[in-house]
């Protein structure tokens, strides 16, 4: 058979398939060439999640979390309020899959049920606790000397502020804002890489890291929105707006979103590569 009329598995030759990329690349191009045209013209704005839009948008993932049981909402039932397993749970979940926490949270609440419990322990014992929770062995230390920075600063209690609760062994704004907002029923926003992602996607804030994500929000989002806020976009995230592959066409706020315009010119980039990665929360 002559080179190029190769018959491939899916029964096209390989000069068809070639010609089939080329027009396929072919549109993408244009459609970034149209889009940033449209953007060159004074007045036009792109869709976007506007400030007016946030109560539909917020209306709409908190019906699409109810409908999808991403792995975050069985984590949150698994941890209830309290505010020690909060801040435990929270720690043990940054950079490890929520069903992973889940399993690990459980074993380890069965052994310890109050800060002063893991005196009692040695760091292997805790270590092997928490084992297979990322960075377990810096975590097994870090909740080793919890209880003593709680009873040095705090007499003991799990602090109520941003302040007190970033003063703890490896908590920062984001395992401190959900302590607040999910334990004391404080306004906080929680931005993780989920948050991060899908607020700049959706066109809501346009920054280049979480801390000023979170600054963001809290200038554009109402407070009322604020506690759920995390909850609700790191379930979409889990279920349709996913790192590398977002599922557009069936995505129920794409008429808001700003990314579904230049899709077909980021998609298969670099960066879009790299956003697809292992997505640590
Ligand atoms: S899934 Fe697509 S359309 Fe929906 S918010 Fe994410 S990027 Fe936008």
């Amino acid at each position: 058979m002559a080179c190029g009329l190769v018959r491939t598995h899916h029964g096209n030759t390989e000069r068809e398939n070639e010609a089939r990329g080329s027009r396929k690349s072919e549109i993408g191009d244009l459609r970034a060439i149209g889009n940033s045209l449209l953007r060159a013209v004074p007045g036009y704005h792109p869709a976007a999640v506007k400030p007016k839009d946030i109560p539909a948008v917020h209306r709409i993932l908190d019906r699409e979390r109810s409908r999808r049981h991403a792995p975050v909402a069985r984590l949150a039932e698994a941890r209830d309020e309290e505010p020690f397993r909060v801040l435990v749970t929270t720690m043990l979940s940054a950079r490890t899959r929520d069903e992973t926490t889940i399993v690990v949270a459980e074993r380890l609440f069965n052994v310890v049920r109050k800060p002063a419990d893991f005196r009692s322990l040695s760091l292997k014992k805790i270590e092997k606790l928490i084992f297979p929770i990322g960075f377990y062995h810096t975590k097994a230390r870090h909740l080793r000397r919890l209880p003593l920075v709680l009873d040095k600063l705090f007499r003991g209690r799990i602090p109520d502020t941003m302040e007190g609760l970033c003063e703890l062994p490896g908590v920062g704004r984001k395992v401190a804002s959900l302590v607040l907002t999910d334990a004391f029923d404080k306004p906080a926003i929680c931005v993780d890489a989920h948050v991060h992602r899908i607020s700049n996607r959706a066109g809501l804030v346009k920054t280049s890291n979480p801390f000023e994500t979170e600054m963001a929000l809290r200038k554009t989002l109402p407070q009322r929105y604020w506690k759920t806020w995390n909850f609700l976009l790191v379930s979409f995230g889990q279920t349709v707006c996913t790192p590398l592959r977002p599922h557009c066409k069936s995505c129920p706020i794409r008429r808001f979103c700003d990314r579904r315009l230049n899709r077909e010119s980021v998609v298969g980039s670099e960066g879009e590569r790299n956003e697809g990665r292992r997505q640590p929360r």
